[in-house]
């Protein structure tokens, strides 16, 4: 379908922007131009496995390719506008696009243990049980990349930032790929960035096409070379976008599911699009996906204090997710300017947990990662200027 016709449509890959076309639409673009085909190999690799963009240091290319290469203006589609820095070593980075629109990713540290229930914890969806490719080297510290795949979202949960303020569009696949080469500039030494989720800004599966196409960029051989399951796509449940990506991808990515209430009645209140995809539906779907052996599903459960955190909840959503591979990762809710929901305490977090665990989940709270620097969960907003002043300056010194 969509996938192989466009490797062979020259007019689509001419009109693809330079870093969103695969090796093969590379090559029907260079073929125009009289060069063999291996050369489209080469310049992906350029590219994506080694992040040169100067065809002028494309040194396996002939000067005449290099020539041409140079009038295509082959760039970054944006740059780093701003880096912050939290206690936690948690970098969000700010980037802007060529129209000026302002997007965010966030390097999370991830801790050392690939065992460590932290870990765990830390990402949210690091499925290391099956572990093969786990050699650590013990000074590596591993990260992982939290993704924005558009700039804001149409979605309107209540309890997030992005929600709140509305799509301004979605991004391009090259504009959702580079944010991993610019992030991969700001690695330490000794850091390896390890996984990737698509957990920013935006609803990865009302996107379909340029997520798809991203993850097929992220994960080609000749490029950054991520393994399908070091990437997690997060999605509200929109189950048409969760059934293709079964399918396109053999439930080989990653799949993170916000479920966040037990029952119809309070998933409504937190997240809109319930209306259009009940419960019963969703996991309809997720009972149907095509998940690998020992892989399993990540639910996410932001906990917000008085409408979801409830004993009897956690015991409904027991109910709810029984024959279902999970893993639970409850949130508590982060607070964001304007909203009535409030953050849990504690003990209610823990006891939640503890229900769940009990009832044999392998259930995690996720450790606020960069709370302080705004670019935790559900704290990623647009930055524009129409609506900069809807954030606290103290939280958001960059926008
Ligand atoms: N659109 C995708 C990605 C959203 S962000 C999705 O809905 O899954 C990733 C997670 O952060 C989601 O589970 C989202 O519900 C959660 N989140 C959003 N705002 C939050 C907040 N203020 N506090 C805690 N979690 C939040």
């Amino acid at each position: 379908m969509s996938r192989a016709s466009s490797e062979l449509d020259p007019s689509l890959a001419a009109r693809l922007h330079p870093l969103a076309r695969l090796p093969a639409e590379w090559a029907t673009v260079l073929a125009r131009l009289g060069e063999p085909s291996y050369r489209g190999q080469q310049v992906f690799r350029w590219l994506h496995a080694r992040g040169v963009f100067d065809p002028a240091a494309m040194t396996d290319l002939s000067r005449n390719l290099r020539g041409t290469l140079a009038g295509m203006d082959i760039e970054v589609p944006g740059r780093v506008a701003s880096v912050h820095r939290s206690q936690d070593d948690t970098r969000k980075l700010l980037v802007e696009l060529a129209d000026g629109a302002r997007i965010e990713c966030v390097l999370i540290p991830m801790g050392r243990d690939p065992n460590a229930d932290e870990v765990d914890a830390d990402a949210a969806v690091i499925d290391d049980e099956d572990g093969d490719d786990e050699v650590l080297v013990p000074s590596n510290r591993r990260t992982t990349l939290c993704v924005s795949t558009q700039y804001g979202c149409a979605m309107g949960c209540t309890f997030c930032a992005s929600g709140k303020m509305g799509l301004g569009r979605g991004l391009d696949p090259a504009e959702i790929v580079q944010q991993v080469l610019l992030a991969r500039r700001q690695l330490g030494a000794g850091e390896v960035l390890r996984n990737l989720v698509f957990m920013g800004m935006g609803e990865p599966l009302h996107h379909y096409d340029a997520t798809a196409r991203a993850l097929r960029l992220l994960t080609h051989p000749d490029g950054l070379g991520f393994s399908p399951r070091r990437i997690t796509v997060s999605t509200v449940g929109l189950v048409p976008g969760i059934r293709r990506l079964g399918e396109d991808f053999a439930g080989k990515v990653g799949l993170a599911v916000s479920i966040h209430a037990p029952d119809d009645a309070t998933r409504e209140r937190l997240v809109p699009i319930n209306r259009r995809y009940p419960i019963a539906e969703l996991m309809a779907c997720l009972r149907a996906y095509p998940l690998p052996r020992r892989r399993r599903i990540t639910v996410e459960y932001t906990l917000v204090a008085g409408v979801n955190d409830s004993a009897g909840q956690a015991q409904e959503l027991i109910r709810l997710l029984r024959g279902i591979r999970v893993k639970v990762n409850l949130i508590p809710m982060n607070p964001i300017p304007g909203s009535p929901w409030g953050v849990p305490a504690d003990a209610r977090v823990a006891e939640f947990r503890d229900l769940l665990v009990r009832a044999g989940y392998s259930a995690f709270v996720r450790r606020r990662h960069g709370d302080d620097v705004a670019g935790a969960c559900g704290q990623l907003a647009i930055h524009g200027r129409s609506v900069v002043a809807a954030w606290p300056s103290k939280q958001e010194p960059g926008g």
